[in-house]
């Protein structure tokens, strides 16, 4: 007799929580209805947000509602490539595009050592415009009349055959100068931890023509430049 009692009125733990869970999950559902059509609505919103701060992969946008003790979680599973490269602030921002400055040839010399007018500068040193080379062709070239030898107005300054847009390179090196790590910096603008350390070398042998730029379009300030250029002589 006593057994059957305790059998009817044993406290059946698991079933009990079992049920107590389903009950608050209605209740739950109640409490927030959230409809498929809500959801539908968010995605683009949410890809276009996202896509400020990285390169999403927009097709593969899932939305889930994960419900738990009265409370709903937005799960926003959204896979990227990577950061978009940002300034202070968070907000992607039109990466200024260096200067195209107005190219005045006789400020070149002709870099062929064999060539007799090598190292001559001035209005009459035979350097005329010659075309554009690169990707896009934006990168201006200068000829030699004398050897016609044709080279890169690059040539000699910091962007010498720089294999990425000199945005990203000087993006890379203000994120640096602000006080970034170069891990962080990688995965700021895409690229290789190995490849940064490449450009903080390139930098230090340019660096009043880096400093320049960084204060003028970046900015970065003198003390913050005076600091990293110290730490990176080391
Ligand atoms: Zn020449």
């Amino acid at each position: 007799m006593f057994r059957e009692l305790w059998q009817r009125f044993r406290p059946d733990t698991v079933s009990r929580r079992t049920a107590r869970d389903r009950l608050q999950d209605i209740l739950d559902q109640d409490r927030t209805p959230l409809y498929p059509e809500l959801i539908d609505a968010l995605k683009p919103e949410l890809v276009e947000v996202f896509s400020r701060y990285f390169e999403v992969e927009r097709g593969q946008l899932a939305v889930e509602v994960e419900r738990h003790n009265g409370t709903a979680t937005l799960i926003v599973n959204l896979p990227f490539r990577r950061c978009k490269a940002t300034v202070a602030g968070g907000r992607e921002r039109e990466l200024p595009s260096p200067p195209q400055p107005h190219i005045d040839p006789s400020q070149f010399c002709c870099p062929n050592p064999q060539c007799p007018n090598a190292g001559k500068k001035g209005p009459h040193n035979h350097i005329i415009r010659s075309g554009f080379y690169g990707k896009g062709k934006r990168i201006p070239l200068l000829k030699c009349q004398v050897c016609g030898k044709r080279f890169s107005v690059r040539r000699n300054t910091v962007l010498f055959k720089l294999k990425v847009k000199e945005e990203t390179f000087y993006q890379a090196l203000a994120f640096l100068v602000k006080g970034k790590k170069i891990a962080t910096t990688a995965q700021m603008v895409g690229c290789d931890p190995k490849t940064i350390r490449r450009w903080v070398k390139r930098a230090l042998h340019h660096k009043d023509e880096v400093s320049h730029f960084l204060q003028q379009y970046l900015e970065c300030e003198p003390e913050q430049l005076l600091r990293f250029w110290t730490q990176k002589e080391r």
